[in-house]
């Protein structure tokens, strides 16, 4: 008989703990339910917040490269494999194997990061090292010169002075009476040619407000015109 009782004891302990995590389960489906709920509203949130972020970002770069802090730059998103290697691990592309050694259009060579003019073709010259070279910068503070020991000698190094991009190495080697050689990466530079520098121009001057008159009226601001991204991959 007691062992009768024993076993019924037994069972109803089982019955009432098995209960107890049937509620648990319960109670957490619904915390989880109320989660999955919240979940889609925040992650909405964050997505508008980011994309606004990166649409003012664009607007800015734009409009007044200087003023941009290249230091936060997401780079990773902004640039592809291989120019992230060469301009922010300052890798070196192969010679020959890169799109610009060979390329002598006329126009203008920019930074693939932040669009700061480098380069003009007609300081491009052929060094038969492979690689895109140039005589002279556009303006003299164009790059930054670092020393570079990386290959057991010292070379120097160039940078973007804008965004700090490495673009490159500059000799005292230069066939060309500057008696420089700028050897760049071509995964470093954009080029644009001379007809999208032409309608750059154009854009830009549109989109400047006209000087007011003597008249003393108010000049008319075109707010539909904005100027063209500096950063646009450029097409030839
Ligand atoms: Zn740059």
């Amino acid at each position: 008989m007691s062992k009768l009782i024993a076993v019924a004891a037994v069972v109803t302990i089982a019955a009432s703990f098995a209960y107890a995590e049937e509620k648990k389960a319960e109670s957490a489906t619904d915390e989880s339910a109320v989660a999955k709920t919240e979940a889609p509203a925040d992650k909405k949130s964050a997505k508008l917040a980011a994309a606004e972020a990166k649409a003012a970002l664009e607007k800015q770069i734009a409009e007044n490269p200087e003023k941009v802090d290249w230091s936060k730059i997401n780079w990773r998103e902004r640039l592809t494999r291989m120019q992230y290697h060469i301009m922010r691990e300052a890798g070196t592309e192969r010679p020959h194997q890169n799109k610009y050694w060979d390329h002598f259009k006329d126009g203008q060579y920019r930074c693939a990061g932040c669009g700061l003019p480098l380069f003009e073709s007609t300081s491009k010259f052929d060094s038969e090292c492979g690689w895109p070279s140039f005589d002279k910068t556009i303006a003299k503070d164009t790059v930054k010169e670092q020393v570079d020991h990386k290959i057991g000698y010292a070379r120097t190094e160039i940078r973007c002075r804008r965004c700090d991009a490495h673009l490159g190495h500059v000799f005292n080697d230069g066939p060309t009476a500057t008696g420089q050689r700028y050897c760049m990466n071509s995964a470093s530079m954009k080029f644009l040619n001379t007809n999208q520098l032409a309608v750059e121009i154009k854009t830009a001057k549109k989109s400047k407000p006209p000087k007011s008159e003597a008249t003393g009226e108010k000049p008319k601001v075109e707010t539909t015109e904005k100027p063209a991204p500096s950063t646009t991959d450029a097409k030839e």
